[in-house]
């Protein structure tokens, strides 16, 4: 994963400088959380998230806990990954099963976030663990996103519940609760319902989500989100909390040169778990989310 790259250099280097000294003076903490602000705004950490990681740190690294280490600066980077940790989300969250199948998870996201890939890929690793997925095709605004989903499924191996091509724009709702019921029918004990998305926020689409999270009530309701996105990653991710209220959020593109800050302000701001990390466009690059191992990746 290349995308922590640029903050990772810059807070080894923060606390190369850091480790010369012996005892720390405020005036040593106080640099060195300005530099960690530094390379987190950098790294379009959004500044909410930037100001209340820094600020704990700021707390810990001038209390008790370092004066009485004997190696100070080590406990201050041991600090910054525990805070790391936690705005990551603290423990890992696996996916959630239904008690009684299927296991309904939606998924939701911006078009072109990787969504569909993510299905694919979801797919093949449920039907490794043993389960027998139905992929639900309910992005009807898009002439060929059936049609994608349809190779995702063949590459995947997976099944397909989708309305017939050409069939005009159709009832989304109506196709996610008839895949639902098919995969009832047909004994797939889990259903992946792939959603429209479109390039901005857009309320229509929005309402049309809710409609399926209602009709299907979802054990899980997946944000599929692009590592890449910066900045906007906190708005984008406001407005689909706001609009189905989703359940846990899938990084996606991680495996790009993007700077890590939607990784790193997303789950703090929505208080909702990072379950998914997809890393690659082939269908095998899918990642069980660590926060810890991801904050040792950061602080390599
Ligand atoms: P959707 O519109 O949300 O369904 O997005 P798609 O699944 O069609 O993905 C959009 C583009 O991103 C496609 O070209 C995918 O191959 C690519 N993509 C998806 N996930 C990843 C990923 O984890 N890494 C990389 N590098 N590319 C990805």
């Amino acid at each position: 994963m290349a995308t922590f790259g640029t903050l990772s250099d810059r807070l080894t280097e923060t606390f190369r400088n850091l480790r010369t000294k012996g005892k720390l003076t405020p005036a040593d903490v106080d640099g060195t959380v300005r530099e960690i602000r530094r390379a987190l705004l950098d790294a379009d950490v959004a500044l909410p998230v930037v100001k209340e990681f820094t600020a704990k740190v700021r707390e810990r690294a001038l209390g008790d806990e370092v004066n009485r280490a004997l190696n100070p600066a080590q406990q201050v980077v041991q600090i910054v990954n525990e805070e790391l940790v936690a705005i990551l989300g603290g423990q890992q969250r696996r996916l959630q099963f239904a008690k009684n199948p299927p296991t309904v998870i939606m998924l939701a996201g911006l078009q072109g976030s990787g969504k569909t890939t993510f299905a694919g890929k979801l797919a093949k690793q449920l039907e490794k663990d043993g389960h027998t997925p139905l992929l639900v095709a309910c992005d009807l605004q898009r002439p060929n996103a059936v049609n994608q989903l349809q190779v995702v499924a063949e590459r995947a191996g997976a099944a397909i519940y989708a309305p017939e091509p050409g069939n005009g724009v159709g009832d989304p709702v109506k196709v996610a609760r008839d895949g639902v019921e098919t995969a009832r029918r047909q004994q797939h004990d889990v259903v992946i319902i792939d959603t429209a998305g479109r390039l901005g926020v857009d309320q229509e689409l929005m309402t049309q989500a809710a409609d399926i999270r209602r009709a299907t009530d979802p054990d899980e309701v997946l944000f599929v989100i692009d590592a890449m996105i910066g900045q906007d990653a906190v708005t984008t991710a406001k407005a689909f909390q706001d609009g189905v209220d989703f359940t846990g959020v899938v990084l996606s593109k991680l495996d790009g040169d993007a700077r890590g800050g939607a990784a790193l302000s997303v789950a703090s701001v929505t208080g909702r778990p990072i379950i998914f990390a997809s890393t690659g466009e082939g269908l095998e690059d899918l990642e069980a989310f660590h926060p810890d191992r991801m904050a040792s990746r950061i602080l390599d």
